[in-house]
């Protein structure tokens, strides 16, 4: 029996071949993401993203404690560092911890790849597709003239895009409010895209079912979110109402979050965010678990450059993986200022190319892509010395003053 280590952080699992975690840090940078760069001591560098949108010193506060304990620990045990940070402590799951963990684990898988030389899609079992089917965005967050936008997309290689359904709305508000919406639907499908609607939990349940029917005759690729998170009994009611194809997931973090949606039987499509869903570790099972209810995996990610590589990563090797979601122009980017998009702070850029609506397998090592670390660094200081300010969640009210939601 071997003997239960002293002190208050032992240092994990060891073997003849361990290579310790020496650093990790966190990188906040525009438009609004989380970057996190652990070293080990073999020098490998390997990056995750651990992006909370608007919360970003929460992240950075959990990872105070992720620091402590886990520099010193063999970077290769991926899984045992994992399950340390979700459940050796009384508090489990939710978007800060878990983000937290999900940046870490996308960071040690990359430090994996890149120390055996492979691709992070080969650790886990192979691929399965030779490239990833991916949509981008349109139409910003009061979606008004999106043909243009469309027609801009599909120019660049895109074949799907995702929409916001409509603006704020309230609990109850006039049936005139969706017209815009199948107007806007029709334009993108006169081009011959595929085009997914979020709701964005903003329609309440008088308003969804409404719209999920009225949607019903121009097949649109999915419905995203078409109420709120934690309603999964109503979920299900609109379900039954509707042939559309319903999509969930980016506000839940781990298998305990996704399981009673799939038990339900409400959602088509599950959508976990690999910055948010405890990192490709976490996101690969939630895929195995979906598989079992032949529910797809569709990654959502309106993020930087490292989530989407890992996300990218998954969908080489998962089977019932879909379709990704890409931030290229996406309206938080561009309305960030200064110019900073999805490629911004890579130098492979091309990697992320996409032809025929996807992007092809990524050859390199780990995840695949060559973080600017010296641009990231110089953005992140104008953060910590206060000239650039963290992205924060906008606030709607109606004109009756009362809050609506946004996201
Ligand atoms: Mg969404």
């Amino acid at each position: 029996m071997s003997q239960i280590p002293s002190g208050p952080y032992p240092k994990g699992l060891t073997h003849s071949t361990s290579d310790p975690i020496r650093s990790i840090e966190t990188f906040y940078v525009r438009p609004r993401w989380l970057f996190v760069r652990v070293e080990t001591e073999k020098g490998i560098v390997g990056w995750g993203e651990a992006t909370l949108e608007g919360h970003t010193e929460a992240v950075e506060g959990a990872f105070v404690e992720l620091r402590e304990r886990f520099v010193g620990w063999d970077s290769a045990n991926i899984e045992d560092i994992w399950q340390t940070a979700y459940r050796a402590r009384f508090y489990r799951g939710g978007p800060v911890l878990m983000s937290a963990i999900s940046g870490l684990d996308i960071a040690l898988w990359d430090i994996k790849g890149k120390t055996l030389g492979v691709p992070i899609w080969q650790l886990l079992g192979g691929k399965v597709r030779n490239r990833c089917k991916v949509y981008s965005w349109i139409g910003g967050d009061k979606p008004s003239d999106v043909l243009a936008e469309a027609q801009a997309r599909k120019d660049e290689g895109f074949t799907a895009v995702k929409m916001n359904a409509v603006e704020s709305l309230d609990w109850l508000d006039s049936p005139r409010a969706l017209e815009g919406t199948i107007e806007r639907v029709k334009q993108v499908k006169s081009i011959g895209l595929d085009v997914g609607l979020d709701f964005h939990g903003r329609v309440h349940r008088p308003l969804a079912k409404q719209l999920a029917k009225a949607l019903e005759p121009y097949n649109p690729l999915f419905i995203e979110e078409p109420l709120l998170p934690g309603q999964q009994e109503e979920i299900k009611s609109l379900y039954g109402m509707t042939s559309v194809p319903i999509a969930l997931g980016e506000r839940l973090f781990t298998r305990q979050d996704v399981r009673p949606y799939f038990e339900a039987g409400c959602i088509d499509i599950v959508q976990p965010d690999v910055a948010h869903a405890g990192g490709i570790s976490e996101v690969r099972r939630i895929a195995s678990m979906a598989e079992t209810y032949d529910i797809a995996l569709a990654p959502h990610c309106p993020l930087g450059p490292i989530a989407f590589a890992a996300c990218l990563q998954l969908g080489f090797t998962t089977p019932n993986f879909v379709i990704c979601e890409m931030s290229w122009k996406m309206h938080y980017n561009t309305e960030a200022g200064g110019g900073h998009d999805l490629l911004t702070y890579i130098s492979n850029p091309s990697v992320f190319s996409v032809h025929d609506g996807s992007v092809a397998l990524l050859e390199g090592n780990g995840l695949g892509i060559e973080v600017d670390e010296a641009r990231v660094r110089e953005e992140d200081a104008k953060f910590r010395e206060g000239s650039v300010e963290a992205w924060r969640n906008p606030v709607w009210r109606g004109p009756d003053g009362g809050i609506r939601e946004w996201l």
